[in-house]
């Protein structure tokens, strides 16, 4: 059974009312947009809905996606109750808030309005929203440029059981300034520094890792990347056996998404430990709570096809002072896979260093959270504002 998305009344109020408003607000610090939980959960506890929401979006301007998921390394890891009983449910408190809020005030149209300085932003998922939001609560006005025919970014491959996607829309909705900010779909933008010779002031790319890291192994043309998985799972056969190489929390996703879909057998292929696996313990418990299969210190050596089938050879591994190494000898085949799915990580393509252009997100750091590709947008935006324009702004908080 899949778990509700966001509390009940009964449940929000037990959670308010566990909130210790401790005075040195540990849970802000370990926000990585600095988002004050300690106010708006003494805004909400107070019955005052407005002005938490106002508290919330003030800093995150998907509070909403993030609330429902945001790993539970940053403000619930920091929550002093931790210490004593269980952290506080911040993101699920922070995601109910708004979306009570927001089902009693549905957003309003607004008309796109110019003002100068203009940005062009590549791109809109987390990192290209964010840097939007900022550049236009600096003063000034934002293309955003996405390629694809919606919003979101990443996002759009996360399941709709974790992630409905029309919370990241909700969030767009209630966007402030909206209306500096002129979205254009399915528009992309293959040198962005070009932009810089057609008014555009500065240039904001925040392209993602569009890449899928590659096995390199033989056979590897008959694995499916997560992305073209996860893009439209239902494109691909929904029965038996499912293989997938990862041990993140999209290899995860995509064992879920099978499993969910009706495969008999979901096996997941772990080069590193059951330790070492980067996902929250939430995605642990699902994975075993569905029987999908982990096989840890195990990787993929080759891949091939036979008649409807697919056959995987894996490998052990042994950790020997220290070094992963792999153990040649137990060469294992296994037959009869309907899908091999790599979710082993992704890259971006190379970057232009150009004045007045500036990178950020996933494409920047690498693959992060929501709230870093968040981070790394606001701060973008922020610091070529003010290399450019040397304005004072309003609400340093960086
Ligand atoms: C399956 C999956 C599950 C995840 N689960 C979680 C989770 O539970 N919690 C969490 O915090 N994070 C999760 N993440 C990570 C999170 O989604 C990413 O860190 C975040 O989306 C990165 O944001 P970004 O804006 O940098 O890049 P992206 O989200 O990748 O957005 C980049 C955007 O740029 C567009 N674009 C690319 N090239 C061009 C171009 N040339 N012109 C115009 N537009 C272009 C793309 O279409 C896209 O919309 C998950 C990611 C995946 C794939
Ligand atoms: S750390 Fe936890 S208890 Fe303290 S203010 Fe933040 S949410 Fe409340």
């Amino acid at each position: 059974m899949t778990k509700p998305l966001y509390l009940s009344k009964l449940q929000l109020k037990a959670e308010l009312d566990r909130c210790l408003n401790c005075p040195s607000k540990p849970c802000m610090s370990a926000c990585p947009v600095s988002c004050n939980p300690q106010e708006f959960i003494q805004a909400a506890k107070k019955g005052n809905f407005a002005e938490a929401v106002e508290a919330i979006t003030r800093t995150n301007p998907m509070g909403q996606t993030c609330g429902l998921i945001c790993p539970d390394k940053f403000c619930m890891k920091a929550c002093t109750r931790s210490h004593i009983d269980f952290a506080i449910q911040i993101p699920k408190v922070q995601a109910t808030i708004l979306e009570q809020t927001r089902q009693k005030t549905p957003a309003t149209i607004q008309v796109t309005t110019r003002r100068h300085p203009l940005a062009a932003v590549i791109g809109a998922g987390p990192a290209g929203i964010a840097a939007a939001a900022e550049w236009t609560r600096l003063g000034g006005s934002v293309t955003l440029f996405e390629a694809k025919d919606r919003i979101g970014g990443a996002l759009n491959m996360i399941p709709k059981t974790r992630l409905p996607h029309e919370v990241i829309e909700k969030d767009w909705l209630f966007l402030k300034n909206r209306p500096y900010i002129e979205l254009r779909l399915k528009t992309p933008i293959h040198a962005p520094e070009n932009l810089l010779n057609q008014n555009y002031d500065a240039v904001i790319v925040a392209t993602g890792e569009p890449l899928c890291q590659k096995l390199n192994i033989p056979g590897e043309e008959w694995c499916l990347s997560y992305m073209d998985y996860l893009s439209d799972p239902s494109a691909y056969p929904a029965k038996g056996k499912v293989a997938v190489i990862g041990g993140g929390n999209v290899a995860a996703d995509c064992a879920l998404t099978a499993k969910s879909l009706g495969a008999q057998h979901v096996d997941m292929f772990v080069r590193r430990r059951l330790a070492d696996m980067k996902i929250s313990k939430s995605e642990c418990l699902m994975l075993i709570d569905r029987f999908v299969n982990i096989s840890a210190l195990t990787s993929p050596v080759s891949i091939l096809r036979e008649e409807k089938y697919l056959t995987l050879t894996v490998r052990k591994n042994q950790y020997i002072d220290n070094v992963l190494t792999p153990l040649t000898e137990t060469d294992t085949p296994l037959k009869g896979f309907d899908l091999v799915i790599r979710a082993i990580g992704s890259h971006s393509s190379e970057k232009k260093i150009c004045e007045r252009l500036i990178y950020a997100g996933d494409c920047k750091t690498g693959g992060s959270t929501i709230v870093e590709a968040l981070a790394s947008g606001q701060k973008a935006a922020y610091n070529l504002f003010h290399q450019l324009f040397k304005r004072k702004s309003p609400n340093v908080r960086r």
